[in-house]
């Protein structure tokens, strides 16, 4: 996922439904036909033909969540009407938890479940349907037994008649016109499918057909220019991993005005807005955003944390090696980009110290391990409120740094001749598929490309609260962080503010400020600095007055109440953690630089 974005792992044991071991393949599938008879209501309605196996009950659920997207989010929530019958005759159905149906079967051999689905979320998890378009995912959609097996899932899309295509990374089954088959629920939720009238663009790379996919308002995106550097990452990905892994591959964008991107593993789901390739800025944002979805096509859709298979659709799969799945995946986009030639090499090395910035800027990376982060995704990472950054750590730019000091250690251990390039291709090989790694595996398979013993390396890093040390790796490249003049530094008071209808208000405060010393809340209003008013956009504006080390009074309203407030101003340093060629960096040094980033 990105702010983003996981798993298919088809499960190919044998199963127990009716006493009897059936092998997978035994198994009839279920069949969905979806319909939109009012697609401008947002609704889709759901068919399905569900084999009891002559069982007289059978209960189906809905998935609570999205694997990529680690939060509960009760998609049940959306789905109305909800009836079955057999051979014309209506059977009872009951709601037996929050989003599982018992069905009675009278010894139906089949039962056609009918419901429908509201569909008017625009997010890369859940599904929307309007007049010229439908976005379907599967968690959301389709209701599934509850069983341990590979069922193969098949669905049928009945077309509007304005609406002319269907673009999925699902196999088509031949002859059938708008059908596909998945061989289990796994592959069906890791699926999107999009309904309407998308541009394409379609390129070969080994053989394997890659489509670049825009549906929405897509009449100002440039789908050419999409697909020429789509295709430059794809080589460049190809490059890092040895070969590419999938049968096909679709990279599927929703121009929505909306964002987010969810990785699968022969696809991606995006959302941009109309303009995202129209200036550099927005079109670096937009092509990060893609590597990394496609980077997991590797890293978490096939090499795969061992705790996040099979997936339990309908409880927390908690994991800790999210700052890998994630951080990695984080990293690598920004080494995919300059090695695919679109990155400028300065424009790399500010992606790494964007990285870098986000977490020793943040409180919460001495509190909370990156590893704990990873395990507590399901209640913090996806549920950030105003002391999020107090206490704990993002593993998306974490994971990234370590995954950057991790590759100069590689390659200064092995002398260049291996890099995290090697280690994360020997984790494919071990442990892709149904397999996954365990932490304990994964730090042996680097420490094993490294020549060295990484484990207390990696405790350190992704198991503590102790600062990342950056010695090594900047040395390595002939870097340092661009050295800050604390002689002009601006004053602040730390924390954030939002202008609320002409009011300012105090958003969060973070440990370490002169806010916090000061007894600054959040949502407080701030009404006035040394009795002159400060105006809701006037802040910044009224603090350059002053110098670090003054003290002010500030006003402000808590609850209607007004009260007064000394802050001792700090010294805001900027951006601190810029990297930058150290001036005495040799040619050595400047060579290593570059090997990483053309790629060796
Ligand atoms: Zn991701």
């Amino acid at each position: 996922m990105k702010y983003r974005i996981l798993l298919a792992l088809a499960c190919v044991c044998a199963i127990v439904t009716t006493g009897v071991t059936l092998p997978a393949q035994a198994l009839e599938p279920i069949r969905y036909t979806l319909r939109f008879p009012a697609p401008h209501t947002h609704y889709v309605d759901v068919e399905a033909a569900i084999p009891s196996g002559g069982r007289p009950q059978v209960e189906v659920y809905m998935a609570t969540w999205t694997p990529g997207s680690y939060l509960i989010r009760e998609y049940e929530r959306h789905v109305e009407a909800v009836s079955a019958n057999a051979a014309g005759r209506a059977l009872t159905v009951e709601k037996s938890t929050k989003n599982r149906w018992r069905i009675a079967t009278g010894g139906a051999p089949s039962v056609t479940l009918r419901y429908k689905v509201y569909s008017r979320e625009m997010t890369v998890r859940n599904n929307w349907v309007e007049a010229g378009f439908a976005m379907i995912n599967g968690a959301p959609t389709f209701l599934t037994l509850v069983e341990r097996a590979a069922r193969p899932h098949e669905v049928r899309l009945e077309l509007p008649a304005a609406w002319k295509k269907v673009e999925t990374a699902l196999e088509p089954v031949s002859g059938s016109a708008n059908t596909y088959r998945a061989p289990d629920f796994d592959t069906i939720v890791d699926s999107p499918i999009i309904i309407g009238n998308p541009v394409t663009r379609d390129f070969t790379v080994d053989g394997k057909r890659h489509v670049v996919v825009f549906e929405g308002d897509h009449a100002m995106i440039d789908a050419d220019k999409v697909a020429a550097d789509v295709q430059k990452i794809v080589n460049a990905g190809k490059g890092v991993m040895g070969s590419l892994p999938y049968p096909h591959y679709h990279f599927m964008t929703m121009v929505t005005e909306s964002s987010g991107a969810l990785e699968h593993k022969n696809s991606y789901l995006g959302m941009t807005n109309r303009f995202a390739t129209r200036t550099q800025a927005a079109y670096l944002q937009f092509l990060s955003t893609l590597a990394h979805e496609y980077f997991h096509a590797w890293n978490v859709k096939r090499l795969r944390p061992i705790a996040l298979g099979p997936f339990d659709y309908e409880n927390e799969n908690y994991v800790k090696d999210l700052w890998v799945a994630e951080g990695f995946t984080d990293y690598y986009a920004t080494v995919l980009l300059r090695r695919a030639g679109i990155l400028t090499g300065d424009e790399f090395t500010n992606g790494i110290s964007n990285q870098i910035e986000q977490v020793q800027t943040i409180p919460g990376r001495l509190v909370t391990p990156v590893n704990m982060a990873s395990f507590d995704t399901w209640i913090k990472q996806y549920r950030p409120d105003e002391n999020t950054a107090n206490m704990s750590v993002n593993y998306y730019p974490k994971g990234a740094v370590i995954g950057f000091l991790l590759d100069a250690k590689i390659r200064k251990a092995t002398s260049g001749a291996r890099s995290l390039d090697t280690g994360m291709q020997w984790a494919m090989q071990r442990y892709s598929g149904d397999k996954g790694y365990t932490t304990e595996q994964f730090y042996t398979v680097m420490s094993e490309a490294a020549g060295d013993d990484l484990k207390s390396w990696f405790a350190k890093a992704a198991e503590s609260t102790d600062e990342l040390d950056y010695t090594e790796a900047l040395e390595y490249y002939g870097l340092r962080f661009r050295p800050v003049d604390m002689k002009t530094a601006a004053p602040y008071i730390g924390g954030g503010t939002r202008n609320d209808a002409g009011r300012l208000i105090v958003t969060s405060v973070r440990r370490g400020t002169p806010g916090i010393d000061a007894g600054l809340n959040v949502d407080d209003e701030i009404l006035a600095i040394d009795d002159v008013r400060v105006r809701a956009d006037g802040l910044t504006a009224r603090l350059a007055q002053y110098r670090p080390g003054d003290k002010i009074s500030m006003l402000v309203a808590r609850r209607d109440r007004l009260t007064k407030i000394d802050v001792t101003l700090g010294a805001d340093p900027g951006r601190p953690w810029r990297l930058e060629a150290a001036p005495n960096a040799t040619d050595e040094q400047k060579a290593r630089l570059n090997l990483l980033m053309v790629g060796k």
